[in-house]
């Protein structure tokens, strides 16, 4: 059996060992200390952008504690993108409010601007104001951001950015994470760059920061004893994994290069293959990380269908994986209210995420366009 070739493995930079050594010799080895100060700090400098950042326990937490901090409650209504990973909209459940789905644009696969503003004006007019605005970039490809921040305008509700895919990514030159009232970034081991597991919430102001940090310290109030006003969490980030994150900060832009290349190699690859299209930006104002490579095949025109390429690949050991299936069409969301067309669902249908790890060698696409060139020459 030939070796496995993942979608997306973690790829060490070489300075991490260096940082947790530091943690160990000073014994920071708790959910604060100097990495973790300067993790925040690395991605402060790197967002280009005035912000603080909190690191957390994860992508998930960050979501978490941005609906909290909107002040999303019981019974409350958020909007969220339909096609994501469940993590998106999972905290709207643990806060007990209600997820209303919106569909994608095929330009990007992000939230459709215009069934946004569909929703909110039908929830409006059922006596409901959405507190909150999830929007999506999905596989690093920045949503359509001046479109969305329009219409959250118009209506005065927050966005929350899940830029947990798209560290790295920007719009019209802006980082991805730095556009909504909260942004969530994720460095779980299967993202762009990794500290194993771990997140962080972008805030636009320290008082913003300050209460995530509260709160993910289990809510103490300012006393000798152990007091407590608030409902507090365990979501701080160790100082070991930031660490691991300040080592991985040294060679992002390197990962960001060689994401983006492969899918400039798809791209060429399916050149000549009618009935596929790799996802890529659909205009300048777009700068992804290409942290997946995505394509969509179009049964008709290809003849082959994402489930023969995916068991094609898997027979060579070759992990690839279907888009994420829409938050609507879940069965843990059946109740939720939706909004939009049979974009998202298309997409799901019709669409495989292909291996893009930046320490993919050679060899290995070799082995990728082999099984593809064979998929598709039969036709
Ligand atoms: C990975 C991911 C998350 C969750 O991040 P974790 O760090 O794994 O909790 C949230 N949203 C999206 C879109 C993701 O891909």
């Amino acid at each position: 059996m030939n070796d496995k070739i993942w979608l997306s493995s973690p790829h060490m930079g070489g300075n991490e060992l260096n940082y947790i050594h530091e943690a160990f010799d000073a014994n920071w080895v708790a959910p604060l200390g100097p990495n973790v100060n300067g993790f925040e700090e690395d991605l402060e400098k790197f967002l280009c952008v005035d912000v603080k950042v909190a690191a957390l326990s994860a992508g998930t937490a960050a979501l978490h504690l941005a609906l909290i901090e909107c002040g999303v409650g019981y019974g409350d209504e958020v909007i969220c993108q339909s096609m994501t990973f469940s993590a998106s909209a999972n905290p709207i459940a643990y806060q007990g409010a209600i997820p209303v789905f919106v569909d994608s644009e095929p330009d990007t696969w992000n939230m459709c601007p215009v069934q946004l503003r569909e929703a909110i004006r039908d929830r409006f007019s059922k006596g409901k104001k959405p507190k909150a605005i999830i929007v999506v970039h999905l596989y690093g490809m920045p949503a359509k951001m001046d479109e969305i921040l329009a219409v959250a305008k118009e209506f005065d509700i927050p966005v929350i950015e899940d830029a947990a895919e798209a560290l790295g990514s920007s719009y019209k030159g802006q980082a991805c994470g730095t556009f909504g009232r909260f942004g969530v970034l994720s460095f779980n081991g299967n993202k762009i760059i990794t500290t194993s597991g771990g997140g962080a919430l972008v805030c636009h102001s320290q008082a913003d920061k300050d209460k995530a940090v509260f709160l993910s310290t289990q809510a103490r109030d300012d006393a000798p004893h152990y007091q407590h006003s608030h409902i507090g969490y365990n979501y701080r980030m160790s100082n070991i994994c930031a660490g691991i994150g300040r080592g991985q900060m040294e060679v992002l832009k390197d990962r960001v290069e060689a994401r983006r290349r492969m899918t400039d190699f798809y791209v060429a690859l399916f050149n000549d293959i009618e009935g596929v299209a790799v996802l890529t930006e659909p205009s300048a104002d777009y700068y992804s990380n290409h942290w997946l490579a995505a394509i969509t095949i179009d049964p008709e025109v290809a003849g082959k269908t994402r489930e023969e390429l995916r068991l094609a690949f898997l027979e060579d050991n070759i992990e690839s994986r279907p888009l994420w299936k829409p938050m609507h069409l879940q069965p843990v969301f059946a109740d939720a209210p939706y909004y939009g067309g049979r974009v998202a669902e298309r997409l799901f249908d019709n669409g495989l995420c292909l291996p893009s790890g930046s320490n993919l060698m050679d060899a290995e696409r070799d082995r990728i366009a082999t099984v593809i060139k064979k998929t598709f020459s039969s036709y």
